[in-house]
């Protein structure tokens, strides 16, 4: 039988209305939703009652342990009287919370709405994208994540695809996997390391070597990629490297999507596996990534510029690219057209960044007006068309009709008859088909005004949150909302910058 739990805490905005103590509430409250829960048929298994009212998330101990019993997985719902009880506190927290929540798919049930953060098309879930989409994870609090690093801190092999080199199996009599050593492979990590360490070639040169030597890869062929993450993997020391946030949600095409993120940002636990390089192997490719500059092959990788594929030069049109000049001396980043001879000076990043910003929130001011203000659209001019055309058909199918009476009462002759009847036929063809085009039209206008009222809400995303989002995001969502951004800086200096927001024509 599914297992629920209860949240109860007194909320500030209860004591607005009515003098009463902290106690009588949390009573009342607790009457309110064990009726509900009965009539649902929820079993409630444990209630949690909060008496501090504290906003922030160390504060509220119960919440605390809440989210430790929601993270085992075993509980189908928490039963609140209602989401803010919740989701009080500052963004970040709230969305961290809703992340435990639908990581163990665990509903939130109030009396009023059922909350399935599983349910992506769930319109309720709507109402928090934007939530999660701004919480950016910096501090987890350890007590949440400690049992989670418990397998690992005992050195099983956690994740679901063996890392070349290894194969998984299930360890006898106890929970978890661990790794073997699988010989062939093994021998190739060996010389994978002696190339980079002792013969000082690049990830890529490996990756041809490989290639070259016929040396089957997991998947596909070896490449750059695969090179660099046996490079920096410390499995093959015998560790167990456990990222504390593996899971990252990111807004793609308006919508959540959950993206692996690789980041430095983990644990690393003696294993229960062999190792298959010495400590000396690996302290010599480190040395020699630190020479070559390839601390992180996961940074190199990452975007740094936010306007990726969006600016560009308004003289030439030519992309304004991301560029360090003096990158040891001054680590600046300006964008540079990529025009030879083209006169636009370099912009600091960060001036554009700004000015960009600025451009687009007096933008979204105004078109926020203007959408607002031709909201209840008194006549439609395609509607008003649309009649028209309808009332002239009907028109003509009467005279259609009357032409037939005239024919069998002798008015007309066969001959006027088929005439005047092709006439009518013929005009009658014209107006359906600029009925059909009106309809099509009609359409398109709907579709338009929806992609209209779209972009303010995203729009206003990107500006609330921008501090908050990473390269990746801001540019995914720059050109969610934007054609293109355009900017020019005279050889006097003067800087001119337009932005073309993504508005359908
Ligand atoms: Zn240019």
């Amino acid at each position: 039988m599914a297992r629920y739990l209860m949240y109860l805490r007194k909320s500030r905005m209860d004591t607005d209305y009515e003098e009463v103590s902290v106690e009588e509430t949390l009573s009342r409250h607790r009457q309110i939703l064990e009726k509900f829960c009965k009539d649902k048929k929820l079993n409630v298994v444990e209630v949690l009652e909060e008496v501090v009212s504290g906003e922030s998330l160390a504060a509220r101990p119960q919440m605390m342990r809440l989210l430790e019993l929601v993270s085992t997985g075993s509980y189908a719902g928490v039963v609140c009287m209602d989401i803010e009880r919740l989701s009080r506190g500052s963004s970040m927290e709230s969305g961290y919370i809703m992340q435990v929540f639908q990581t163990n798919c665990c509903k939130i049930i109030t009396p009023g709405k059922t909350y399935d953060l599983q349910n992506e098309s769930d319109e309720q879930f709507t109402d928090m994208k934007f939530m999660f989409s701004r919480y950016e994870l910096k501090t987890i609090n350890k007590r949440l994540v400690r049992g989670r690093n418990q397998s690992a801190s005992e050195g099983k092999f956690m994740g679901s695809m063996a890392p070349y080199g290894y194969r998984a199996y299930k360890l006898p009599g106890v929970k978890g996997n661990s790794l073997c050593i699988e010989p062939e492979e093994a021998k190739v990590v060996q010389m994978i390391f002696d190339m980079y360490g002792q013969q000082g070639m690049g990830y890529n040169a490996i990756a041809y070597a490989l290639n070259d030597m016929r040396i089957p890869a997991r998947k596909g062929a070896w490449s750059q990629t695969s090179v660099a993450n046996i490079l920096t993997n410390e499995v093959y020391l015998g560790k167990i490297r456990w990222r504390r946030e593996p899971v990252k949600r990111v807004i793609k095409d308006g919508m959540l999507a959950k993206k692996r993120i690789q980041n430095d940002d983990y644990e690393l636990y003696d294993g229960l596996h062999e190792p298959i390089i010495t400590e000396e192997q690996w302290e010599r490719v480190k040395a020699a990534q630190i020479q070559r500059n390839h601390t992180s092959n996961h940074t190199e990788r990452q975007l740094k510029n936010p306007f990726a594929g969006v600016l560009f030069c308004e003289k030439c049109g030519g992309i304004m690219k991301r560029y360090i000049p003096h990158a040891k001396k001054n680590p600046t980043p300006w964008y540079r057209c990529t025009t030879r001879n083209c006169d636009c000076k370099m912009v600091k990043c960060e001036v554009a960044e700004t000015e960009i910003r600025h451009a687009m929130q007096e933008w979204l001011e105004e078109y926020r007006i203007r959408i607002e203000a031709g909201q209840p659209s008194a006549i439609d001019p395609i509607d008003t068309a649309l009649e028209t055309v309808r009332g002239q058909l009907a028109s003509l199918q009467l005279q259609q009709e009357n032409i037939c009476e005239y024919l069998e009462k002798g008015i007309y002759t066969v001959e006027m008859f088929t005439k005047r009847s092709n006439a009518l036929s013929k005009e009658i063809k014209q107006l359906q088909s600029s009925e059909a085009d009106l309809l099509r039209q009609r359409g398109e206008g709907n579709q338009k005004r929806q992609a209209a009222a779209e972009i303010i809400p995203t729009t206003q995303h990107i500006l609330d949150s921008y501090s908050m989002l990473s390269t990746e995001e801001k540019n995914r969502l720059w050109k969610l909302v934007m054609k293109k951004a355009t900017v020019y800086r005279t050889p006097e200096g003067e800087m001119t910058i337009h932005i073309y927001p993504n508005l359908p024509k």
